[in-house]
Formats: structure tokens, sequence, C-alpha cells
């Protein structure tokens, strides 16, 4: 069901500490922890607790929980002392989702071009 977490999902599973993870922020219902494969000097995911498989999904579940998350991205960028990043959702395959827990990417610390490839 939309929500509970998944014993499958890789990010359920950081949520629930089997999954060691560099966590750089934490609130009642979103965590943020620093990508494992970094694609610019900051690369933080921030996503919420509960599981919804992608961002249309949380969007459309759970709105206010999906503002939660837009709202940590800004806390990440502020924690990293950025003045521009990218926040990404990729979602759906075809975009580049491979973890079917949705989540926010900020990017930031280095010049990015527009368009993204
Ligand atoms: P997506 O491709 O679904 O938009 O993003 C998934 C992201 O999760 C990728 O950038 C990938 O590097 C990251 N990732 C995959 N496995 C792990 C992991 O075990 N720990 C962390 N911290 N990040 C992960």
């Amino acid at each position: 069901m939309a929500g509970e977490a998944q014993d499958d999902c890789l990010f359920c599973r950081i949520v629930a500490g089997a999954v060691p993870a560099t966590i750089v922020r934490e609130t009642e219902t979103t965590i943020a922890f620093r990508d494992i494969n970094p694609q610019a000097p900051t690369h933080v995911l921030v996503i919420p607790k509960a599981h919804y498989r992608d961002a249309a999904a949380l969007a459309a579940g759970a709105p206010e929980l999906a503002a939660d998350v837009l709202r940590e991205t800004q806390a990440v960028a502020e924690l990293d002392k950025l003045e521009s990043y990218r926040t990404v959702f990729n979602t759906g395959t075809g975009a580049g989702q491979t973890v079917w827990h949705a989540h926010a990417h900020v990017l930031g610390g280095r010049g990015l071009h527009w368009p993204p490839g």
C-alpha cells in the first residue's frame, strides 16, 4: 500500500537503518543523505520516510509530504552553502529512475549545464 515500508526497497532500508548512509539531515517525515555515486561536489538525495514509488505517486498521494521533501532540498542547499543548485526528480525508467522510492536529487558545487543529458 502507498506509504507503507517495503522490505525490498533500498531507500526504505536506509530509513530503517538497515543499510548505512551518510545522513546530512533528518526531519519527522524525511531524510537527506549523500548519493553513493556523486555527480557533483554536492549530490544529496532527499526522500520521504514513507514509501511512494516515484515523485508522481508522492505528489498525488501525499502532497504535504511532497512539500516537506521540497522544503528539505532548500535546507540541504543552505547546509552546503550552495548559491545555485539543481533539484531533480527522475520519474520513470526513461528518465533514469533506478530506485523506486521517491527522491529528489540536490546537485550543486559546480557549473550545471542545460539541457541535461
Ligand atoms: P535515480 O537513478 O533513481 O534517480 O537515483 C537513484 C540514486 O540512488 C542514484 O544517484 C544512485 O547513485 C543512488 N544510490 C543507489 N544505491 C545507493 C545506496 O546504497 N546508497 C546511496 N547513498 N545512494 C545510492
